[in-house]
C-alpha cells in the first residue's frame, strides 16, 4: 500500500468493501476513524445517532456535566485541536462536550466517513474470506477485514421493568435518552427514580422548576461537590505550562485505581485523614478523594473514615435529620460504586417542594395511570424520570449479534461474564477490537485518554500486520483465561466487589456478577510489554490479501 490514503471504501453489488468498520462515533469512534485513515486504511463508520458525540449526544438532561476536568477530558494526541478549542468551565457541561465532539469531527473531516442514523445489527466472521460481514438495521452490508467496536461503556440505557409503566398517562423520560428539545417542568409534579451520577445531577435542576419533585431512592450514594466554576486565563496558562509533564505522564503512567503501595501503606491517623478530606471537599471533584491515601479503596479502616466524613457533611447540609439519615450511604465502602459529583445535591433536599421516598422502607409496587404506588402511599405525578443507568460495559457489545469462528456468538462466549484479552480482543473472534472493552481500564478514570490508548494500540497492531503481511489476529484462549484471572484477582484484593455496582453488572437482572474494569496499575506497561514480546498471547493468521487494498 502506498502513501495515498484510501478515504472511500469501494462498493459493489455485494455491498461495501473496506479494511475497517468502526461502530460508534463517540470519542473512541471518532479517533478510530481518524487514526485508521491516517495509517492508510479504507475505513467506514456507522453510528446509530444522527450526529457524533456518543453518550454525550444522548445524555442531554439538565445538569449533565463531566466529572473529569475539561482540560483533561479532551483529545491529548492533537496539538491543533488543543490550540483551537478553549474550554469555558472547570467541568464541562454536556452541550460544550458535544460541541467539542462536533468540532473535532469537522476539524478532522470525519463526517464523510460516517453513516449516521444507522445501527449495526450483526457482524459475522466469514472464515473462508477472512472478512467480517457487517449488517445494519437499514439493510446495508459491509465486508471488512477488521471491526472496531467503539460502542461505549455507558450507552445502552437500563429501564427497570416496573409493573404498570405502560399505564402512566404523564410524560416519561430517561436521562440517557433525553429529548432534543428542552423539557419544561414548570409547575409540574415530577417523580424521579434513581440517585446515581445522573440522578444527583438532574435532581437539583428539576427541583428548581417543578412544583413538586419526588425522589424515589433505593440506595443512597456517596457524592462530593464539583465546585464547578468558569476557567480563568490563569487556569489555561497553568495547564499549558504543565502540558509536557501531563503528556509524558499519560505516556508512562498507568494510573489504575489501586497503586502497588495500596497493600503496604500505613493506616493514617483519623485526624490526618479528616483534614485531608476537608481540604478535598473544599476543592471539589472526585479525583482527589479516590487517591487521597494509597489504601483508601483497599483498607476498610481507611475507607470507613472517609465514608464517615461524607455522612457528616450530609448531616451538616440537610436540615431534616430523618432525610439526612435516609440520604446517608452505609453498608458498602466509599468510592467503590462510581463516586458521584454534584452541585447542590444534598442542599436540594432542604427545599419545601422536594420529597425523598426511601424505597428500602416502602418499595415501588407499581406505576399507575396517575403516578406511582409504593407499599404505603400513592404519588400523583405529571412526569416520571428514569435515572436508572445503563447496561454498562458489555451492553452495547452484546446488543450486536456478533458471530466469530464456527458461528460461535459473543453472547454465548460471554454467558458467564465477559472474557477478553486486555479488554481489546476476544478469543475466537479474529480481527475484532473492543475500545475500552471489559478487562481494560474502560470506564475507570479518563475515558477519552483510555480510548486514545486503545486506538493507538490497534493502529500499531494493524501496521505491524501489514508490514508482516498477516491476515488475522486473535488471542490465545489460555492467554485470555490468564488475563481474566488477573483482572479478577486485582479486583478481589480491593473493596470494589463489596458494593452492588454496575461495575459488577448487578444492576441488570440476570447479568453475571463479574467485575468488568481492570483497576490495577500497569495496564499500558503490560500492553506494551506484550507487543515488545512479539504480541505474546496472540495468534496471527497467514495472509489472503494485502491490507489496505479494499479502497483501491
Ligand atoms: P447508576 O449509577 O447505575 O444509577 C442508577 C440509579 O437508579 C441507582 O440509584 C439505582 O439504585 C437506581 N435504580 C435502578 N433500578 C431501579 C429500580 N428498579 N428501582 C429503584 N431504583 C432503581 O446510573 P447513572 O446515574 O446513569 O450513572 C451511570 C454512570 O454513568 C455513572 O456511574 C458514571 O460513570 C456515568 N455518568 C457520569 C456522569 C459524570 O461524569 N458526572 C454523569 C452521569 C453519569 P441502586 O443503586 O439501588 O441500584
Amino acid at each position: 500500500m502506498g502513501a495515498s490514503v484510501p478515504e472511500r471504501a469501494s462498493t459493489n453489488e455485494a455491498g461495501v468493501e473496506c479494511d475497517v468498520v468502526v461502530v460508534g462515533a463517540g470519542f473512541g469512534g471518532l479517533y478510530s476513524l481518524h487514526k485508521m485513515r491516517e495509517i492508510g486504511m479504507a475505513v467506514r463508520g456507522i453510528e446509530a445517532a444522527p450526529d457524533v458525540g456518543g453518550t454525550w449526544y444522548w445524555n442531554r438532561y439538565p445538569g449533565a456535566r463531566c466529572d473529569v476536568p475539561s482540560l483533561f477530558y479532551s483529545y491529548s494526541w492533537s496539538p491543533e485541536l488543543r490550540r483551537e478549542w478553549r474550554w469555558t468551565n472547570r467541568y464541562a457541561g454536556q452541550e460544550e462536550i458535544l460541541a467539542y465532539a462536533r468540532f473535532a469531527a469537522d476539524r478532522l473531516d470525519l463526517r464523510r466517513l460516517i453513516q449516521f442514523d444507522t445501527r449495526v445489527a450483526g457482524a459475522t466472521f466469514d472464515e473462508k474470506s477472512e472478512r467480517w460481514i457487517v449488517e445494519t438495521d437499514r439493510g446495508d452490508r459491509l465486508r471488512a477485514r477488521f471491526v472496531i467496536m467503539a460502542t461505549g461503556g455507558l450507552s445502552v440505557p437500563n429501564t427497570p421493568d416496573i409493573p404498570g409503566v405502560a399505564d402512566f398517562t404523564g410524560a416519561i423520560y430517561h436521562t440517557a435518552r433525553w429529548p432534543q428539545e428542552p423539557v419544561d417542568f414548570e409547575g409540574k409534579r415530577v417523580g424521579i427514580i434513581g440517585t446515581g451520577s445522573s440522578g444527583v445531577q438532574v435532581i437539583p435542576m428539576i427541583a428548581k422548576a417543578a412544583s413538586q419533585l419526588v425522589v424515589f431512592q433505593r440506595t443512597p450514594n456517596f457524592s462530593v461537590p464539583a465546585r464547578n466554576r468558569p476557567l480563568t486565563d490563569a487556569d489555561h496558562k497553568s495547564f499549558d505550562e504543565g502540558l509536557e509533564t501531563y503528556l509524558a505522564s499519560l505516556e508512562q503512567s498507568d494510573f489504575g485505581r489501586v497503586p502497588p503501595t495500596a497493600f503496604t501503606a500505613e493506616v493514617p491517623p483519623r485526624d490526618v485523614q479528616w483534614a485531608r478530606y476537608e481540604q478535598l471537599w473544599q476543592e471539589g471533584g472526585s479525583g482527589g478523594f479516590l487517591k487521597a491515601f494509597p489504601n483508601i479503596l483497599v483498607h476498610p479502616d481507611v475507607n470507613e473514615v472517609c465514608a464517615d466524613f461524607v455522612r457528616q457533611k450530609i448531616r451538616e447540609t440537610v436540615k431534616n435529620p430523618k432525610t439526612a439519615e435516609v440520604l446517608s450511604p452505609s453498608g458498602y465502602p466509599f468510592g467503590v460504586k462510581r463516586l458521584c459529583v454534584d452541585t447542590d445535591y444534598f442542599d436540594t433536599y432542604n427545599r419545601s417542594n422536594v420529597d425523598l421516598v426511601n424505597l428500602r422502607e416502602e418499595p415501588i409496587e407499581r406505576i399507575t395511570a396517575s403516578g406511582v404506588d409504593t407499599a404505603s402511599r400513592h404519588f400523583e405525578l405529571d412526569a416520571l424520570v428514569f435515572a436508572t443507568g445503563f447496561d454498562a460495559v458489555t451492553g452495547a457489545l452484546l446488543a450486536v449479534d456478533i458471530q466469530g469462528r464456527g458461528g460461535a456468538t459473543l453472547k454465548d462466549a460471554w454467558s458467564e461474564g465477559p472474557r477478553t484479552y486486555l479488554g481489546l480482543t476476544v478469543a475466537g473472534f479474529p480481527n475484532l477490537f473492543t475500545i475500552t472493552g471489559p478487562g481494560s481500564p474502560s470506564v475507570i478514570g479518563n475515558v477519552i485518554t483510555n480510548c486514545e490508548y486503545h486506538v493507538d494500540w490497534i493502529a500499531e497492531c494493524l501496521t505491524h500486520m501489514r508490514r508482516h503481511n498477516l491476515a488475522t489476529i486473535e488471542p490465545d484462549g489460555e492467554a485470555q483465561i490468564a488475563w481474566g484471572r488477573h483482572v479478577a484477582e486485582v479486583a478481589d484484593r480491593t473493596l470494589f466487589p463489596k458494593a452492588n455496582s454496575w461495575y459488577l453488572g448487578v444492576n441488570i437482572p440476570g447479568k453475571p456478577r463479574v467485575f468488568m474494569p481492570y483497576i490495577g496499575e500497569g495496564y499500558r506497561t503490560t500492553c506494551k510489554a506484550i507487543v515488545e514480546d512479539g504480541y505474546r498471547g496472540f495468534r496471527f493468521g497467514s495472509p489472503t490479501r494485502a491490507l489496505g487494498e479494499a479502497g483501491k
